[in-house]
């Protein structure tokens, strides 16, 4: 008899320390998307987008998107970023087949933790597939949480003024998930802390309110950049171009240049959501812009 054909098997927990820390970065689901052109720099950039594809190995037609929350357990407290998908396909009639079930509950088991276990929930921003693990079927996925939000991002999706036709059903979805916790949230704004050693940084742009964090201990530090950067070729080898799910066009490319520059001179360790797994690398100065280095073993030693 021959072996049985298996299909495919891939790694979707990745924990590692980070000084006194545990860091691990948890794959709650993926989709394939088609087109990395028009969405990245629309029509008038699709065949620079179609030729740096080809350059970098990779299909233009259609891309794996991972959705990949960081948790870091600083030994006192454990904090989770960005909750994932949830159950927002199947509660939400229009969201089908776009958003992937979200598995975070069940990997952060495999990876030692309870729902119970979170200390602090930290939302980087208040697109679907950061707030969507929140809650399910009405209820607290994570019951003794308290929560920290950017509050940049809680009053423009709380007052609603200039939401734009694309996000108009986001804007709703987050009243109904996120504005009811308010009463147990902290806002911050950047420059603040989290807990000792974890500390926001500003990435308004992708959202109006996106928060990036630098997360430190014993000398070792890691940056989660959230969705500052959405791909790890084109968003990071062409930071200029406008992407279609960002909020503020403009202020995203500045702060995709701002931030890139700031890990490849600091050569700092980078988490990304949406970096392919386990979302871990470095970025580096290549041909008058810039390249993801995937994390190989640095991290490890
Ligand atoms: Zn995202």
């Amino acid at each position: 008899m021959p072996a049985k054909l298996q299909g495919e098997m891939q790694p979707t927990i990745y924990r590692f320390k980070l000084g006194g820390f545990d860091v691990a970065t948890i794959m709650d689901s993926k989709v394939i998307r088609s087109g990395l052109t028009p969405s990245f720099g629309g029509e008038a950039h699709a065949a620079e987008v179609k030729a740096l594809a080809a350059a970098n190995h990779i299909e233009a037609d259609r891309y794996e998107h991972p959705f990949t929350p960081t948790v870091v357990n600083t030994g006192k407290e454990l904090v989770l970023f960005d909750t994932g998908c949830g159950s927002l396909s199947a509660e939400h009639e229009r969201l089908k087949g776009r958003l992937p079930p979200g598995q975070l509950v069940a990997r952060l088991a495999q990876a030692g933790y309870q729902p119970e276990d979170v200390d602090v929930v930290v939302l980087t921003h208040g697109h679907p597939d950061h707030i969507g693990g929140l809650t399910k079927g009405g209820q607290l996925v994570f019951p003794n949480a308290r929560y920290v939000i950017g509050a940049t991002e809680f009053d423009f999706w709380n007052k609603g003024e200039n939401v734009r036709e694309a996000r108009k059903f986001n804007r709703e979805l987050y009243v109904k998930i996120v504005v009811p916790l308010a009463n147990r949230a902290t806002f911050i704004k950047p420059g603040d802390e989290v807990v000792s050693g974890i500390t926001a940084v500003d990435a308004f742009g992708h959202s109006p309110g996106l928060l990036a964090f630098h997360i430190e201990s014993e000398g070792k530090r890691l940056l989660a950049w959230a969705d500052t950067c959405n791909h790890y070729v084109v968003a990071i080898q062409r930071p200029d171009l406008h992407l279609d799910v960002d909020d503020d066009k403009e202020k995203a490319v500045l702060t995709r240049k701002r931030v890139l520059d700031m890990a490849a001179t600091e050569g700092i360790s980078v988490a990304g959501f949406h970096m392919p797994f386990p979302g871990l690398g470095y970025v580096e100065r290549a041909g008058g812009t810039y390249r993801w280095v995937p994390h190989s073993y640095q991290l490890n030693l």
